[in-house]
């Protein structure tokens, strides 16, 4: 007798699909087959099951120390678990912001002990390397012995060109420690040219934002950046990729056998950078920002191909008081939204249901790819026995249309506030405990545990 039997799905994983009986023991997967008996049954029958969601891109934790009147992000590891289990999202990577003066360490001490006490779901840390000292550069090749297998740089700080010796030295020291470097594509001179010239013209106000980061900003960063990893060989994962220009330069690199891996996230797919003539156009700011049709139908080109390997959030949720403060012009609007809860739905209603990428995909984009790249597989991002038992049941009928304001993160709104969504997780199951059942979000604070991780996998 099993702990937990989820009967009858249709099994989804990156390689296969059949219908069976997925056998839970001790938080594992423990049998796959038939008539599998258990003292607590979930049924699934006319439900699809897939791998719990492994998004490595979101901000649960502030990059910078909380003081009175300082704006931050909304969520933290509690709120921002529920969302994630709400939206079958089993599993998340926490961008850690290195503090003035902090090491990376003591930035991974500090999140380690807001999640371990907060998180409701398991979870991993990148530490991001905002000050690229000799003593931050000395600590990649321990950590990543301890588990900690990525490092996030941005290309488009203020101080990145100022320090491009150190950064290269941290992606080469990352490459030869099994680490896998995390990009922010964009090039900040640039933007910062731009939005002078924009400033000046009297064009700052947050409706001209697109303007203000155009692709070549994106593209001419990411050939930058493929160009690192000619030179360091270390391979780099580019987060949310915006513009067909800077996915050209990346397809082309692949073509040469760099290791060179692409994220795009869900804004990229459903919104072009027409929404920006509405008055409320600042809630959908983001770093880049939204393209033209044609990107669009690039990113959805890329996702079905697979030359765009990962989905993920990037959560970074504001109210829309502080998106919309009349207050910030386009060199301060606040970038980032909330997107955990929609991640998975949205992705299965408008490419599965719409016909734009496979069941087997999906699974992919959102749990496979990741769970590889990120040094998890196979103990996430697949159903196999010894696996975690981390899974979601999925009704691929159930149609909700969307409201952020009665979603779990604290942003209060939703980018896609009012649109029909056909497809929702019925049961969230992490580590063998359903955590969601009958639309309620029942994990409690602090079960969800660190993962530590393996080097990354090639893909
Ligand atoms: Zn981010």
């Amino acid at each position: 007798m099993l702990g937990l039997v989820i009967k009858g799905g249709t099994v989804v994983t990156a390689g296969s699909l059949g219908t069976c009986d997925v056998g839970v023991q001790d938080g594992r997967v423990a049998q796959l087959g038939a008539g599998l008996t258990g003292r607590r049954v979930l049924d699934a029958r006319g439900a699809y099951v897939f791998p719990g969601g492994v998004d490595v891109h979101v901000h649960l934790s502030s990059p910078i120390e909380p003081a009175p009147g300082v704006e931050l992000w909304v969520d933290d590891f509690y709120s921002g678990s529920q969302a994630a289990i709400a939206g079958g999202v089993t599993t998340v990577g926490n961008m850690t912001f290195q503090r003035r003066d902090e090491g990376l360490r003591q930035a991974l001490a500090r999140d380690l002990a807001a999640a371990s006490r907060d998180a409701a779901i398991d979870y991993i840390l990148h530490p991001v390397l905002m000050h690229p000292s000799e003593e931050a550069l000395a600590e990649v090749p321990a950590l990543a012995a301890e588990g900690h297998t990525s490092l996030k740089i941005f290309m488009v700080l203020d101080h990145f060109d100022a320090h491009v010796n150190e950064y290269l030295r941290a992606m080469r020291i990352a490459g030869a420690s099994g680490v896998l470097t995390m990009l922010h594509c964009e090039d900040g001179a640039l933007i910062r040219c731009v939005c002078q010239d924009l400033v000046a013209q009297g064009l700052g106000a947050p409706q001209h934002y697109p303007d203000s980061r155009p692709d070549y900003t994106e593209s001419a960063a990411v050939e930058r950046a493929i160009a690192f990893t000619r030179a360091t060989r270390a391979p780099i994962y580019i987060v949310h990729l915006s513009s067909a220009a800077a996915l050209d330069a990346c397809r082309r690199a692949r073509a040469d056998g760099l290791p060179v891996y692409v994220e795009t996230r869900p804004l990229y797919l459903y919104l072009t950078r027409a929404v920006f003539e509405q008055p409320d156009g600042a809630k959908y700011v983001g770093n880049p920002p939204l393209r033209e049709t044609a990107d669009t139908r690039a990113i959805w080109n890329g996702l079905r191909s697979g030359e765009i390997q990962c989905l993920c959030s990037d959560h970074a949720p504001w109210t829309l008081r502080q998106k919309l403060d009349p207050t910030l012009d386009i060199t301060t609007v606040r970038p980032g939204v909330a997107d955990l809860e929609t991640l998975m739905p949205m992705l299965f209603s408008e490419g599965v249901r719409g016909g734009r990428v496979s069941l087997s995909r999906f699974v992919e984009l959102t749990s496979t790819n990741t769970s590889k790249l990120f040094g998890l597989y196979p103990r996430k991002g697949t159903i196999a026995v010894g696996s975690d038992a981390d899974l979601v049941v999925w009704d691929p009928d159930a149609r909700r249309t969307i409201q952020g304001a009665t979603m779990r993160s604290k942003a209060g709104y939703s980018v896609y506030d009012g649109r029909e969504v056909q497809g929702w997780p019925v049961y969230t199951v992490s580590r063998g405990e359903v955590v969601l059942e009958d639309g309620q979000v029942t994990a409690t604070r602090g079960r969800g545990k660190w993962v530590r991780r393996d080097r990354p996998m090639a893909l």
